[in-house]
């Protein structure tokens, strides 16, 4: 049988929270499918780390996890610790040696949430949101100068190289592809950027040639707020920069109903490193160690997870058992208008999937 090696980093705030409920899904779907186990290995990185260390996780970090299947990450970010600190410290100190270029954000009203738009129809919001997770705005290239002083300035310079184009434009068209609409959009700021966004513009049209069944368009990343908001249906695959969709994919979280549900996958196609699934959202501060985070999108996250690792069998149920729990208004957090606690939502999806098993 075989065991996957998962790396489990929990970080801070609501990471702990939602990462052991995540871990105890995931092991009661290999239990239930008995087709493959599960090894879980915990790292306790993040803000405590840093406060005992001086660094948000040890220096041979990475080759601790560099032989695991797939990362199972919370969230970086602590109460008492800058925010670039810990990102810098521990998520990107992952993503970006780890060149977990692609950055996938799946979007849907789930069952029995009502999504704050009120003329939307729940199955016209269905959206991935591809994320350059690489280089871009975020590249870390930069610096400060004179600081304290009057002359003091900083920089930080947004890198678009052509590999890094072309290849998260290949796997955008390659997934518009496999979706059923097969319909992409490529969202630049290419009248205000003259430069790294002409080059995007320039690269999605050379890439689109080999894709020619796929249907594309342009959008400006202002006005793609406006057609996220006024005509979401018209949406299906999106592809945008570092920061863009960074910023895109709150939204849609946001419009399918809270932050508390989107998941997201970064992944190193080439499958030369590990691939890293977490939800989308961060330490929380406002609600940790209340007991009453939505899990949903770390179980969402372990969805695409188990895609990943080729198991989709394992994936679809628990999807599914997911849906079932979504549609249940009693297992809502007060995220969603509920006032569901983690550990409800956690049982109530480890029950629905033994229903789901036996409706086969
Ligand atoms: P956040 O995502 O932590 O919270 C934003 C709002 O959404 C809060 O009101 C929060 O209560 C709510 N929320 C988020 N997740 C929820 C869940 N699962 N259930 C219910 N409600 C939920 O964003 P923020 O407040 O901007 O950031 C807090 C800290 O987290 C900062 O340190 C930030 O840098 C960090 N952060 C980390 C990541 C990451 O590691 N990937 C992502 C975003 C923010
Ligand atoms: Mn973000």
């Amino acid at each position: 049988m075989k065991t996957y090696r998962i790396a489990a980093i929990p970080g801070d705030g609501i990471g702990t929270e939602v990462i052991s409920a995540g871990v105890e899904v995931l092991q009661a779907v290999a239990a239930q499918d008995g087709g493959f186990s599960v090894a879980v290995d915990h790292f306790d990185w993040g803000g405590e780390y840093y406060k005992a260390h001086g660094r948000m996780m040890p220096e041979n970090g990475r080759d601790l996890i560099r032989r695991h299947d797939a990362i199972l990450f919370g969230s970086a970010g602590h109460p008492e610790i800058p925010d670039h600190v810990t990102l810098w410290g521990l998520r990107l100190a992952i993503c970006q040696p780890f060149d977990q270029y692609a950055n996938v954000r799946p979007t849907r009203i789930l069952p029995g949430i009502v999504p704050p738009l009120r003329h939307v129809n729940g199955p016209e919001l269905d959206w991935v949101i591809v994320r350059e997770n690489s280089e871009g705005e975020y590249a870390g290239v930069g610096g400060r100068v004179h600081q304290g002083s009057p002359l003091e300035a900083a920089t930080d310079v947004t890198m678009f190289t052509r590999a890094g184009v072309e290849r998260i434009m290949r796997f955008a068209f390659a997934l518009a592809r496999s979706r059923p609409r097969k319909l992409l959009t490529v969202v630049t700021k290419s009248n205000a950027q003259r430069h790294g966004m002409v080059l995007w513009d320039e690269i999605a049209a050379e890439v689109a040639r080999e894709f020619p069944d796929v249907t594309w368009d342009k959008m400006l990343v202002d006005a793609m707020t406006m057609r996220m908001v006024i005509k979401p249906g018209s949406i299906d695959t999106i592809v945008a920069t570092n920061l863009h969709a960074d910023i895109l994919s709150d939204l849609a979280a946001a419009l399918a109903g809270s932050l508390g549900i989107a998941p997201t996958a970064n992944l190193n196609p080439e499958g030369q490193f590990p691939s890293m699934f977490e939800p989308i959202h961060g330490s929380a501060f406002d609600i940790m160690g209340k007991g009453i985070a939505n899990p949903i999108g770390t179980f969402w996250s372990i969805v695409m997870m188990l895609d990943h690792l080729g198991q989709p069998a394992a994936a679809a149920r628990l999807m599914q058992a997911i849906e079932r729990v979504t549609a249940d208004k009693t297992f809502h957090t007060p995220d969603l208008g509920g006032s569901a606690r983690t550990a409800e939502v956690t049982r109530a999806v480890i029950g629905a999937l033994s229903g789901a098993n036996a409706l086969g």
